[in-house]
């Protein structure tokens, strides 16, 4: 399979929308992400790939925009049906958990997703049936075929963890506790996980490489935990344009900047260019940034200043323009 000369590395939200722009200005056949996997969980025994699926729905325009994640006109029977079985559930079950929600429509994808893997497909497969099924063009793969769950570690008296030392799953943090509690450290089970074939091709073989505006540490951070992957990005680093998720010193949306504070890093597009230093020789900052352009300069770096606010398509679309001229790729 020919590779693509575009190459996203993606997480969620962020990434969607990005992506999203990027195919109003390019053909979508042009186009690869590759998708953090360390959010993945399994709720009621079924496989949930969040970031894929964010993705995949904002592409074929099914996303929920006011919720900002899953289906668009969604019901919500099963998870209501489920509390019929709360009073009943043992101490120590996990059984019928609410929490997480995952409505009628969403469930199918899981549903699906789980009985091929169970199968024998792989997830890579798996996605390229999903995507097709949404008529979604771009190409998704997921980073790794191996299990490799992001955990972070709070407060054990706030949240004690499984293990009573205050490590929790991904969405134990994410989405139980509303991303509301200080985070001490992020523990990527990816860097003992392997990427995929197909990710390290489109890797190495990309005209450009896009870091998307996701959050660096558990959307961006578990793709470059993989092995050998940071150091073929450090290779590309040329060709390689990250967006800066963070805004007037702010994420749009989750913890990204409240990450940053409390990993004492510099909580601005200025803490972003040096996280990713290594790996993109060319960010792009928003408009309310630009007094940052000339200390991000003067790490080596070569900066555009630009409206990154993706909610206008136009503007996004912009964005997205400039983002590849900013790596040196040349639009039709
Ligand atoms: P998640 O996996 O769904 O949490 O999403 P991501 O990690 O992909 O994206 C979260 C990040 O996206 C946050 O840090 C936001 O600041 C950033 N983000 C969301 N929308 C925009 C936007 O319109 N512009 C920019 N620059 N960043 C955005
Ligand atoms: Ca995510």
């Amino acid at each position: 399979m020919s590779s693509r000369p575009i190459v996203v590395l993606c997480g969620g939200v962020g990434a969607a929308r990005f992506l999203r722009a990027l195919t109003m200005v390019v053909a979508p056949t042009e186009v690869t992400a590759i998708v953090n996997t360390g959010d993945d969980t399994t709720m009621h025994g079924l496989r949930i790939c969040p970031d894929l699926d964010t993705v995949t729905y904002t592409l074929a325009q099914a996303i929920d925009h006011e919720r900002g994640w899953g289906l668009i006109n969604e019901t919500w029977h099963a998870m209501e049906s489920l509390r019929r079985y709360e009073s009943q559930r043992p101490d120590g079950s996990n059984a019928g958990g609410t929490w997480f929600g995952l409505g009628d429509r969403d469930l199918a994808t899981h549903l699906y997703r789980t009985a091929r893997i169970d199968e024998g497909a792989t997830l890579t497969e798996v996605t390229r049936e999903i995507a097709k099924s949404w008529n979604v063009e771009v190409e998704l793969l997921p980073m790794t075929e191996s299990p490799a769950p992001t955990t972070v570690l709070v407060d054990p008296a706030i949240d004690a963890g499984p293990a009573g030392d205050g490590r929790i799953a991904f969405q134990d943090y994410f989405v139980r506790h509303h991303h509301s509690i200080p985070v001490r450290s992020v523990d990527l089970a990816a860097r003992h996980a392997t990427p995929t074939q197909e990710v390290q091709r489109a890797l190495s073989q990309a005209q450009v490489i896009v870091v998307a505006p996701s959050n660096p540490f558990v959307s961006i951070g578990p793709i470059r935990a993989l092995q050998g992957i940071d150091d073929l990005l450090s290779a590309a680093h040329d060709r390689t344009v990250a967006i800066s998720p963070i805004i007037g010193g702010e994420a749009l949306k989750g913890p990204a900047a409240d990450m940053m504070r409390s990993f004492g890093v510099r909580a601005d597009a200025l803490g972003i260019a040096e996280h990713y230093q290594r790996i993109a020789r060319h960010i792009v900052i928003d408009d309310i940034d630009r007094h940052l352009s000339d200390h991000i300069a003067a790490l080596g770096l070569s900066v555009s200043v630009t409206n990154t606010l993706m909610a206008d398509p136009n503007v996004a679309a912009r964005l997205a323009s400039a983002t590849l001229n900013a790596a040196g790729y040349q639009l039709d």
